[in-house]
Order: structure tokens, then C-alpha cells, then sequence
């Protein structure tokens, strides 16, 4: 500990408020009953571990211009039921300093970890300086995590001149490599969002690269064990240290195909998949760095939420999952029907939408945009006669798909842009209130990313690519290969690098920018960069 004195010291000079205020503010938060902050049983200040218990690594999360998460979990044995942690609350302290070596000290506390959050650490932090590049640690007893690196985003007002960030979805164990987090980690983005398909749920499949820890996953046992399988990669966790990340959950965080209460399968009750729900739901709060806000409450659980670099750009981040009213025509890929267009489907339910709208009305941003999970270009991928359209993506709720985008087109919403996963191919689309008018003007434009793994190594040039293309006019770019995103933005102009990596069924594969694309401010579309 500092002294006294050397801690208010920095407390003025980091925060330009006094300590004392801090420490009211800190015990008002601490009165607030939740679940993480429960203190029964027994505390063990100095626990002994027999192996290291900072397996899973460190990483941090929800970042804002004046703090964000801070995350560990302890598990020295983290494959094993309750990441081999006994029943005990264990202290664990951090730091957070300027330096790598972590000697100029920035802010330290001490906070418990739980057995019913499954020992998992979360620090909120906040009235930090903005734009500052920080270092982290944990400490257990004699044991001491790696060090993570992580950031505040630029002041709220402030104009950055550039922002540089990847995104990533769909991350199957069974199906590959995640060598496309090797790549990311070298290009040093700010920050990174993942949109979902983090983990999945199936049971370990015999001939696959790896495999899946035990059967289908349903209880919360089950799912904290298949979080820390993946989240042991050693690429994956090297990434979680290197910068912020934001979150989002796609289906199978839970169960393929999930809407709200409703299962894919028809023997499973509402209340059958709720259960679920909150194991799941539980087990992805306790491995990401999520703040308190996204504490679960049972089944339910606050995952959208904003993030803003500046005025440069605004992240709406969405959940199209926990929400949504159940797929149109039994969740098959149809025409767009009159099923599809139901005025009462909804993929994001009233609050969330009223949410998006209202943030979208008083953003001063330069670009607006949605992280999101499924696809919201209304293509198909038919290669017969009739033109179907999956009903698990937006085309099954057109009239909300529609009605946000003439919403940001009447109310002249600024440069939106939509980032999306779940499909494990590259598109870059232009989206038009009116689906497949493609005489209209451009309201917004699409990336979509492919998956890190799932689906195996995939093709640059598939046979279909060209019956693809022509019937869907508003696709400028489609490629079924494994990889992620990187977008450079400046205040004049969006750039998406297409990072596509060879192979993911060998390790080490080469990754190279297939593709770039660029929109430029106050044009919407995207062009060939
Ligand atoms: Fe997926
Ligand atoms: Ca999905």
C-alpha cells in the first residue's frame, strides 16, 4: 500500500477529485445489494494454491473515456468442476498502472472472489484520465496473474484523429485454429468486438482438430467448463490481455437458434430453456468483462449498451437474441412472405428498439454504428428457382429491419454502419430501407466478418459465388474463408480490411488482407479500397 498522502496525490492528478469523494461514492455503490457483493462464509485472505490459479489469463472490457472492467477468474484447475476453486470467498488484489512493470500505480484495491460467481473477478473503475494506455494485474496469495494491457477511450468531446479496431465472431474449438487472433495481436487494435458465437454448445465430436469437453452443455457446471476450454487457447487469451474488449452474445452462447423463451427443438417448454438461459447467461457474465449493469438477474441479463470513442464513433452494441419473438414459418429459409413481414416480430423487443432509436436521435457522432449478430442485407443464398431468405436473420423480421433504417434515413442519422457475424462468410452490403430495391438511394452499409473457426477452413472462390452476386445486387463483396475485420476510422473515412487467414485446420497459417473496403464520410456505400 502507499502512503496516504502519496495516494491522494495521485488521486487529484489522475481523477481532479479528492479521494474522500471518491471513498463516499465507493461505499454509496458498495449499499446497493447485488449478488457479486455478497459476503458470506469463509474469507480467505492468503488462499495457498498448488498450481497457478490465473489460467484463464486477464482482460478488460466495456471501456468508456473515464474507466472500464478489469477481469480475472481464478481456476487452477479449469477444466474441472468449479475450476478446481474449494467453497471458500477468496481476496484478491490488483493494480493498475502506467507501466508495463506495473511500478507506477495508478489505482490498487482489493476485491473478493466468490463460489457463486464462480470465484470470476470483475473491478469497475472509473474517473480515470481519458485516452491513457494502462497495465494490469491480479495477486492471490503468493500467486500473480499475467499482466494485461487495456485503455480509456478518448474524451467524450474530443475528436480523435483515428480509431482502429477489430471485429471477430463464431470461434468453433472443434473446427479450427484461432490463428486469426495471432494476426489480430500483431496489428495492436484500441479495441475489440466480439459479436458473438464465443463459445458453442454442442458435445465433443470424434474427428475434429479438437474436442469439445463432454456432452451437450445445459447446467451452469457445464458451461463455465466449456467457457474456460476455449478461453485457454492460447492465441484467444493472449488477445483478451492485449486491449479492451466489447462483447455480445449470439445463439449458441446458449443453444443453436434460441428466440427469447423458445427453443429450436418443440419438446423443450419455455421454462425448460429459461433454466438453461440462466446457466448460460451466468457462465458468459462470470468469463467476460462485463460491468455490474450486466450482473444476471435468473434469466435475464442487460447486454446492449453503448460504446463511444469520442465523437468520432458511437457503438449501439445489440442482443438480437433474448428478446426476439420467435423465427417466422418454423425458422426455414422461406420467401419473404407475409410471415416474414409481421408487423409484430421483433428481433430486439420495444425497450431496446425505443433505446436505439433514442440513442440514434442524440448521437453527435460521426459514425453511428450497430454491433450486432445476424445479417441485416436481405440476401439469398438459394440456388434453385424460388429466392429463400433466412428466417433466422433479419429477412424473418422485415418490418423492423425496415423500419430502422427508414428511421435513420428520415432522421438523417449520421454515416450508420452495421457490424455482424453468425453467417461465417465476408459480405459487405448495402442496406436500403426498402429490401431489394436496389434502385433506391443507400441508407447504410454492411460488413459482415466471417467466422475465427467455425466451419473449417472454407473457400475464397465458392462454386455458388456467382449465381450470389447476381442475384443479390446489393452485395459488393462475398468470400466463405475464416478471419476477422480490421476497420481504421478517421473523421473523413472508414476503411475495412478483409483479414483472412489460409487455414485454420493446420496451426500457423498465413493471414493476409484479401480485401478493402472503404466508405467515405457523407457517401454512403461502400467502394473497393
Ligand atoms: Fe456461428
Ligand atoms: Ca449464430
Amino acid at each position: 500500500m502507499l502512503p496516504l498522502n502519496d495516494l491522494d496525490r495521485i488521486w487529484k492528478r489522475e481523477n481532479g477529485m479528492t479521494r474522500r469523494f471518491w471513498l463516499g461514492y465507493c461505499s454509496a455503490l458498495a449499499a446497493i445489494p447485488v449478488l457479486g457483493s455478497r459476503v458470506e462464509g469463509r474469507v480467505v485472505t492468503q488462499p495457498k494454491f498448488e498450481s497457478d490459479p490465473f489460467t484463464l489469463g486477464v482482460t478488460s472490457g466495456d471501456p468508456s473515456s473515464t474507466g472500464f472492467v478489469l477481469w480475472t477468474r481464478l481456476a487452477p484447475k479449469p477444466l474441472e468442476p468449479f475450476g478446481g476453486m474449494g467453497p471458500e470467498l477468496v481476496e484478491v488484489s490488483w493494480v493498475l498502472a502506467e507501466d508495463e512493470a506495473c511500478t507506477k500505480v495508478v489505482r490498487q484495491g482489493k476485491t473478493l472472489a466468490t463460489p457463486q460467481l464462480g470465484h470470476s473477478v470483475h473491478v469497475e473503475i472509473d474517473a480515470l484520465l481519458p485516452d491513457r494506455t494502462l497495465y494490469f494485474k491480479f495477486r492471490a496469495g503468493d500467486a500473480e496473474s499475467p499482466v494485461g494491457r487495456t485503455r480509456t477511450m478518448p474524451a467524450d468531446d474530443a475528436m480523435p484523429e483515428r480509431l482502429k479496431f477489430a471485429f471477430a465472431s463464431c470461434q468453433h474449438f472443434e473446427t479450427g485454429y484461432y490463428t486469426a487472433y495471432e494476426d489480430m495481436l500483431r496489428q495492436s487494435p484500441d479495441l475489440v468486438f466480439h459479436l458473438g458465437d464465443y463459445i458453442y454448445e454442442g458435445k465433443g465430436a470424434e474427428g475434429k482438430i479438437r474436442k469439445h469437453i463432454g456432452d451437450e452443455i445445459k447446467s451452469l457446471e457445464d458451461y463455465r467448463i466449456r467457457h474456460a476450454q476455449y478461453r485457454s487457447d492460447p492465441a484467444l487469451k493472449a488477445m483478451h490481455a492485449a486491449c479492451p474488449w466489447v462483447v455480445t452474445w449470439d445463439d449458441h452462447e446458449v443453444d443453436n437458434n434460441y428466440a427469447g423463451d423458445i427453443s429450436e427443438e418443440k419438446n423443450v417448454s419455455p421454462l425448460e430453456l429459461l433454466k438453461r438461459r440462466a446457466n448460460a447467461y451466468q457462465a458468459y457474465y462470470e468469463m467476460m468483462p462485463l460491468r455490474k449493469s450486466s450482473l444476471p438477474t435468473g434469466p435475464d441479463m442487460q447486454l446492449y449498451r453503448t460504446v463511444k470513442f469520442g465523437r468520432l464513433a458511437e457503438f449501439a452494441v445489440l442482443d438480437t437474441r433474448q428478446y426476439r419473438s420467435n423465427q417466422p414459418n418454423d425458422d426455414k429459409a422461406s420467401p419473404l412472405n407475409e410471415a416474414a413481414r409481421d408487423e409484430k416480430a421483433s428481433m430486439l423487443g420495444d425497450k431496446q428498439r425505443g433505446w436505439l432509436m433514442s440513442k440514434l436521435l442524440r448521437s453527435q457522432s460521426v459514425w453511428n454504428v450497430l454491433a450486432q449478430q445476424v445479417m441485416m442485407g436481405v440476401n439469398t443464398v438459394s440456388r434453385d428457382e424460388t429466392e429463400k431468405f433466412s428466417m433466422d436473420q433479419w429477412p424473418g423480421y422485415l418490418a423492423e429491419r425496415n423500419a430502422i433504417l427508414e428511421f435513420m434515413k428520415t432522421r438523417r442519422v449520421p454515416n450508420p454502419v452495421v457490424l455482424t457475424g453468425d453467417i461465417h462468410s465476408n459480405w459487405v452490403n448495402d442496406l436500403r430501407p426498402e429490401e431489394r430495391d436496389f434502385e433506391k438511394p443507400v441508407v447504410a452499409t454492411e460488413f459482415v466478418g466471417t467466422s475465427i473457426s467455425s466451419g473449417g477452413d472454407g473457400t475464397g472462390q465458392p462454386p455458388y459465388l456467382g449465381l450470389l452476386l447476381s442475384r443479390n445486387p446489393g452485395v459488393k463483396y462475398f468470400n466463405a474463408q475464416r478471419g476477422y475485420v480490421l476497420c481504421n476510422v478517421t473523421p473523413e473515412k472508414w476503411q475495412a480490411d478483409y483479414r483472412i487467414v489460409e487455414k485454420v485446420t493446420s496451426p500457423g497459417a498465413a493471414v493476409d488482407t484479401k480485401a478493402s473496403f472503404v466508405v467515405e464520410e457523407g457517401k454512403p456505400g461502400a467502394v473497393k479500397g
